[in-house]
């Protein structure tokens, strides 16, 4: 097996292989191929880091030979040599997963430093501050990172940052660019003792030694918190494994004619064709992406670094027309000398996925299927969220402006710590976590509030980074905010704002506002509401060519679940094909409804229950009819009362009082009602058509109220079209629904005959517990549609319970026991094969059955895949989610 491969003069790998040499190290020789500037180097593969989980945390033998003969490759090219007393040669030692994990792995620079070599760095530079200063650097990293001298916990000081911080103080200089070659090599005796003291070993001055502590370093980081958190929160599994790549030093901390730098080829926030980025002079990689310096925008380096600038412009136009999408890459220039270091698809946010794709396409860079392949599903429905509302922004002073990093508008309590951000999220708040720059160990803050604001640090920094890929509203680098953690305060001018206070980002424009500002539908609603016109929204324009893409592509219907006019019509606006759930019983919770209801679920007499049962008629029937008239002539499926009866009951006790007053019965019937209605279980106890089989009555109502709002619709003046879908739940016996179809059939009839009319309906069943799947031939000989209730098949199938699995997924899925929450994505493996028996066993019964999806996995794109894989007719969703399912089946057509 090869486990060292090279790049440079000679390149082993490419683009192709991310999976054994991760995603930098197969750019890094990818690039190499394509000849454009990489500092030449190695990768360990990935296949090092599963022998290394695998054995104990020990190599493979014929490992060391390996690293021997590609180093002194590197020798070669660079004609310098590795610990080398004259001429030494350095390295980057750099992890590189798969797929990219920003911050959450470590990196080692100017590695092959010793108090030897550091020495001829100095002569060969002629600039002895700078070698001492990277010696410096690379002792506290490798203190750090390698030999665990770290704060004690979170509020302690950064031991080294002490070191330095005293030796400052002493010398009485407050920037570090003031210290003096002598100073740094002061400070580097200090760093030396401190590692001393804490890990009772020196620092080592053998420079292979140096390599392995640091290669050993990557490969742990795998399993350090943040990767774990990262990986939980990106489903990324723990058995992929990270490479290490092992890289010639260049440096852009020289002086005034280095630097380095970020850049996309396009703006990742927006998408918008412009060269984007940031760099620093005379500065080290980490530096910008950390934040300690605000970094200038490229644009300017076209003044300090014109040869520089153009050479960047080049590499631009190069590595999007290879590529064929958006880079993000790091690049240092060593005196003039421009370098790639790091070159990925960037992470963009939705907004800029979405634009990018469709700008490629009219560029001609890509066709239309590609464009349709590459955007995340989920990342259309960014075009979607809330904007502030433009007449309460008109009339809102910023207080200052920062860069906008993630598109759209959040508001909420200001919270200044991760620690505070989920305490308050706990409580039900919306929290805008502010932090002078954040680090990996802010991201459970990160995930928890609506957005990010920072202080310092720009469009590249970590704060930017990461909420873009989650999505989240973020404004960096906002220079006049003053944070101050002690105080908790935020300070703008004159205006001050404390812990639990409001304020209000937005990520498009960077404006800042202290307080709540009101929300308003997205550009895209707004057409749809014609508040705004078609050509005045380029949003909306970009949003309406990939849906026709997508809808050019699918084979799959998409409906929604909607159970109100309103959402049916916003969901039909979205794209929707139909109702493939209306939950009636959401129908019940409105007004006096609930007293009906109330009056009919304790009424002990079949009698008594008719009587509730009529006036509840009523309701059900102009319900059903606004959204009939909303759906014009689309199938509607209507799921007959499904939730267990006790859901609906008083469950305290003034509530008990006023019913029991209402229907004219005591309070204590009220109580001991409620008392026999009690379930253990709830959830498997007596609900779904169990309730019909029980009280037919019910089935009887709901049956009516559907077929005479559908001949209401018929025989109306403008007639309206109707076709609806009668749809019995928790069926697991042909039995069952046998009983229950004849309560609708018999109803269709009498409704027909009476309204002299012909109402095409349909009656089928879902599929949500296993017996129902297992015997989907038998209940197919009855039903004519199956919609897999997936919320509940997956609950049935694996036993566990939607509302109690929290407390134990996030273990399940560090663990791998399970990939994803089952909830979100459907178990393919497991509730997926019984998915696939009801498809086949009902299709053989019955050839033309219609079959659809209607849990939660309707709007989910990989569970929309598996859906279209597994031939199902159409998914349905919530209305928002339509758009993504739309996407996701184009998608899964491809
Ligand atoms: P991350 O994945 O966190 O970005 P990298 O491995 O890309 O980590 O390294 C972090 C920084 O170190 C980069 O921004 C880059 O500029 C710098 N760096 C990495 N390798 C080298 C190198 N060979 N020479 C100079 N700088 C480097
Ligand atoms: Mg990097
Ligand atoms: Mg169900």
């Amino acid at each position: 097996v090869q486990y060292v491969y090279e790049f440079g003069r000679k390149t082993q790998g490419n683009s192709k292989m991310k999976e054994l040499l991760g995603g930098k190290g197969a750019n890094l020789a990818e690039m190499a191929r394509i000849k454009l500037p990489v500092p030449p180097g190695f990768t360990l593969t990935t296949e090092v880091c599963t022998y290394f989980y695998d054995n104990k945390l020990s190599y493979p033998k014929t490992l060391v030979a390996e690293v021997k003969a590609a180093v002194a490759n590197v020798e070669k090219q660079t004609k310098k040599i590795f610990g080398d007393a004259k001429n030494p040669l350095l390295f980057g030692v750099r992890s590189g997963a798969r797929e990219s994990m920003p911050g959450m792995m470590d990196t080692i620079l100017n590695l092959g430093l010793n108090d030897k070599t550091v020495v001829a760095l100095a002569e060969k530079s002629g600039n002895e501050r700078f070698a001492y200063d990277c010696y410096r650097r690379f002792i506290q990293m490798y203190g750090d990172v390698v030999m665990g001298v770290q704060p004690a916990d979170e509020n302690a000081h950064e031991p080294f940052d002490e070191v330095m911080d005293g030796l400052k103080k002493e010398l009485k200089i407050k920037n570090d660019s003031d210290l003096t070659a002598d100073d740094l090599k002061e400070l580097i005796k200090r760093y030396q003792k401190l590692i001393k003291q804490v890990t009772k070993s020196a620092f080592p001055q053998n420079v292979y030694e140096q390599l392995w502590g640091a290669v050993g370093a990557v490969f742990s980081s795998w399993q350090n918190e943040r990767a774990i958190l990262y990986r939980q929160k990106y489903g990324i599994p723990a058995a992929w494994g990270t490479a290490v790549n092992v890289q010639a030093m260049v440096f852009g901390n020289l002086g005034d004619t280095s630097g380095t730098g970020v850049a996309f080829t396009r703006d990742p926030a927006n998408g918008e064709n412009v060269f984007y980025g940031e760099y620093l002079i005379n500065a080290q990689g980490e530096d910008v992406v950390a934040g300690v310096r605000t970094p200038k925008e490229i644009s300017k380096l076209a003044e300090e670094m014109p040869d520089a600038h153009a050479e960047l412009e080049e590499v631009r136009a190069k590595l999007e027309a290879h590529f064929k999408d958006m880079q993000d890459f790091e690049f240092t220039v060593e005196d003039n000398k421009l370098y790639m270091l790091q070159t990925r698809n960037g992470k963009r946010t939705g907004l800029a996925a979405v634009r990018i794709a469709y700008e490629m396409v009219k560029e001609k860079l890509i066709d239309d299927v590609a464009a349709v392949k590459r955007i995340p599903a989920d990342s259309i429905s960014s075009l979607l969220v809330p904007i502030f509302d433009p007449a309460e922004l008109k009339k809102a002073k910023p207080l200052t402006t920062g860069l906008p990093a993630g598109p759209g508008a959040a508001s909420g309590h200001v919270v200044f710590s991760a620690a505070a951000a989920e305490a308050q999220v706990a409580k039900g708040n919306k929290v805008v976590l502010c932090r002078v720059e954040t680090s990996p160990e802010d991201l459970r803050g990160m995930i928890a509030s609506e957005g990010i604001l920072t202080s310092r640090g720009g469009v590249s920094s970590h704060a930017a980074l990461v909420a873009r890929q989650m999505g989240k509203v973020c404004v960096c680098g906002a220079h006049e905010v003053v944070i101050d953690y002690g105080k908790k305060t935020l300070t703008v001018g004159k205006t001050v704002l404390r812990e639990g206070d409001f304020i209000s980002i937005d990520g498009t424009s960077g404006h800042i506002f202290a307080g709540a500002i009101p929300t308003a539908p997205s550009e895209v609603s707004q057409v749809f509401n014609g508040k705004l016109k078609p050509a005045k929204s380029y949003t909306y324009q970009m949003f309406d060519q990939i849906m026709k893409w997508a809808d050019k592509h699918r084979t799959m219907g998409v409906r929604t679940n909607a159970d109100t006019p309103a959402q049916a019509k916003q969901a039909i606006a979205f794209g929707a094909e139909g109702i493939g759930l209306c939950r009636t019983e959401h129908m019940f919770f409105e007004g006096d409804r609930i007293t009906f209801m109330r009056e009919m679920i304790l009424a002990t007499e079949e009698v008594d229950r008719r009587k509730a049962l009529k006036k509840l008629l009523k309701f059900q029937r102009d319900d059903f009819k606004g959204l009939f008239k909303a759906m014009e002539g689309r199938p509607v499926t209507v799921r007959l009362l499904d939730p267990p009866l006790h859901e609906f009951l008083p469950h305290d006790d003034s509530a008990r009082r006023a019913i029991a007053e209402a229907i004219g019965v005591t309070p204590e019937f009220v109580s001991d009602r409620v008392k026999a209605l009690h379930e253990q279980n709830p959830m498997l106890g007596h609900r779904g058509c169990r309730l019909g089989i029980t009280y037919p009555e019910i089935t009887e109502m709901q049956a009516r109220a559907i077929f005479e709002a559908a001949a209401a619709c018929l025989t109306a003046k403008k007639k309206i079209k109707v076709s609806p879908e009668i749809m019995i739940p928790l069926v697991g016996f042909k039995k069952e629904l046998d009983l229950q179809v004849a309560v609708v059939h018999k109803v269709a009839a009498e409704v027909m005959e009476a309204k002299k009319v012909k109402i095409p309906y349909m009656v089928g069943t879902m599929i949500e517990i296993p017996r129902a799947a297992l015997t989907a031939n038998e209940i197919a000989e009855s039903a004519e549609f199956f919609s897999f209730g997936t919320n509940d098949l997956t609950q049935t199938t694996l036993g566990m319970s939607r509302d109690d699995a929290g407390s134990f997924l996030p273990d399940y899925k560090e663990l791998d026991i399970l990939p994803q929450n089952p909830f979100d994505s459907i178990d393919q493996t497991g509730v997926g094969q019984l998915v696939q028996m009801g498809v086949d066993k009902g299709r053989a019964t019955r050839p033309e059955i219609k079959l659809g999806i209607c849990g939660e996995h309707g709007g989910e794109p990989n569970s929309v895949k598996f859906c279209h894989r597994v031939g199902l007719n159409y998914v349905s969703c919530s209305p928002p989610r339509v758009p993504v399912a739309r996407l996701a089946a184009a998608q899964a057509a491809l």
